[in-house]
């Protein structure tokens, strides 16, 4: 067991009550806050392009496609899967909006027979 979380039981143990709650909950509090100040960190270092972009596919409508250097992973914001490939498409130029190749081609036919 971890020294850490022997001290907490052992410090329960000692003071019994709500006391020692209050200020796990403040410290767990404070681990999140600091999670989330990092993860926004992370998230505005590596914007507008988190990726090496080696291609770029003309525009379909909103659509617009790109090959990456190399692989990467992401989040499908259409069938919310998680895919790992060197192409990706985004969804009226928002990186927060990333499509994968399947998703790609059923909107492109979507948005093929609108147009047509
Ligand atoms: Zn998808």
């Amino acid at each position: 067991m971890p020294a850490a979380i022997e001290a907490i039981i052992v410090a329960n143990n000692a003071r019994s009550g709500p006391v020692e709650e209050i200020s796990l909950e403040g410290e767990l509090t404070k681990v999140r806050t600091e999670l989330r100040t990092r993860q926004r960190e992370t998230i505005m270092a590596i914007k507008p392009v988190p990726f090496e972009i080696e291609k770029t596919y003309p525009p379909r409508g909103p659509l617009q496609q790109y090959r990456l250097a190399q692989s990467a992973a992401f989040t499908c914001f259409r069938c919310g899967e998680s895919k790992k490939s060197k192409l990706i498409t985004l969804y009226g130029e928002d990186w927060s909006r990333r499509l994968c190749n399947g998703c790609y081609g059923r909107l492109l036919s979507i948005f093929v027979v609108k147009a047509g």
